[in-house]
């Protein structure tokens, strides 16, 4: 029989936590404040994966730090690279559960990467269950941390200054999961890549599904990052057929007006709204005109992005034909629009195609 002894005692991960709390907890090992600043700078700054590299901590603190926490880490097992130069990484978390992140680099005629966007997960799989989804297909497992969030940046930048020769300039929050869902990890980690990695807040957006409460959150705490949501169809009926989030009068398009205006009133930001456009179900001359009337809620933008099939889900992209036609309607309404064209698609790497056995 094993006697309490000879029970391990569960380490503190201290890539859960930000600098106020790396602070508390040196503190609560009888430490200065000022250890907890140190270990920031190790794990966020220098990217640490061990506390031995920790060489300006005394080596009496470094051992026991060794016995009472550790340092979460994810483990890249897979790397696929596409034509366009998109690379798309599975990371394997401590769980033994996988999550995708994905570089996607904007390249000049001289190939020289003028923009490098790094899109991350915030969730194994979502809960959220949208119809024309790779992730909603797996359904939940578990949430990120925020080292977990901000390991898939960190790892990515590196990649970039090898590949590009030069860091990422912008993460989106578009990778596997609901982030609003997961949101004190993922706003903590939003923190930690603009102290850690010095990249300035509004190069970071944060994609939500229209979590109408979460967003009057985010405005009330004027949250610095950018909000995007995925809006996919312009009136109630339409988008509860293929997002059953819509479904309830907590998350439908009457309480996400009231947050989006919300949202705008308390922080003077414009929203974007991510539109897929399905052929025939969403991307008809009416639709552009509901659309435009969503638009109206508050200043915003419109991104509409070419829609990538998914193995057995019975989506297809629209036409050229429509969707210039949905364009016209949208510029005649006086609505900012702008496309975005599929990248990684033949890794799996664009949106919605994100899903790994989890
Ligand atoms: S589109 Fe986003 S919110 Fe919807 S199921 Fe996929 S990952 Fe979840």
């Amino acid at each position: 029989m094993q006697s309490p002894t000879d029970i391990p005692l569960s380490r503190t991960d201290l890539k859960t936590m930000d600098g106020p709390e790396l602070e508390a907890f040196a503190e609560s090992v009888g430490e200065p404040r000022f250890r907890g600043r140190q270990l920031f700078m190790w794990l966020y700054e220098k990217g640490a994966t061990s506390f031995e590299e920790m060489t300006d901590l005394p080596a009496g603190l470094r051992e026991r730090l060794d016995e009472i926490a550790e340092i979460g880490t994810i483990t890249e097992v897979r790397q696929q690279t596409a034509r366009d130069q998109t690379v798309k990484s599975l990371f394997e978390l401590p769980s033994g559960r996988h999550i995708e992140a994905v570089l996607i680099p904007d390249l000049d005629e001289d190939g020289k990467a003028k923009r490098l966007t790094v899109c991350v997960s915030s969730q194994v799989g979502c809960a959220m269950g949208c119809h024309f989804c790779a992730t909603g297909l797996m359904g939940f497992h578990e949430n990120l941390t925020a080292g977990q969030i901000i390991d898939q940046v960190r790892y990515m930048d590196t990649l970039a200054r090898e590949r590009f020769g030069r860091g990422i300039t912008n993460v989106v929050y578009m990778g596997m999961g609901e982030p609003l869902q997961n949101y004190a990890n993922v706003v903590k980690s939003t923190r930690l890549i603009t102290e850690g990695l010095g990249l300035a807040p509004k190069r970071i957006t944060v994609s939500t599904v229209g979590l109408a409460r979460r967003i009057r959150q985010l405005a009330d705490e004027d949250a610095p990052f950018g909000l995007a949501i995925s809006l996919h169809a312009p009136t109630d009926a339409q988008r509860s057929a293929i997002m059953p989030v819509n479904r309830s009068e907590k998350t439908d398009l009457v309480a996400l007006e009231g947050a989006v205006k919300h949202y705008h009133a308390k922080t003077g930001k414009r929203v974007t709204y991510e539109y897929c456009m399905f052929d025939g179900i969403n991307d008809g001359e009416a639709d552009a005109r509901n659309l435009a009337d969503v638009a109206r809620w508050a200043p915003c933008k419109v991104n509409l992005i070419m829609y990538n099939p998914v193995e057995g889900v019975a989506f297809s992209p629209t036409s050229e034909p429509r969707l210039n036609r949905f364009i016209r309607v949208l510029v005649g309404e006086g609505v900012r629009v702008t496309v975005r064209r599929s990248r990684g698609q033949d890794i799996d790497a664009a949106c919605g195609q994100l899903a790994v056995q989890a």
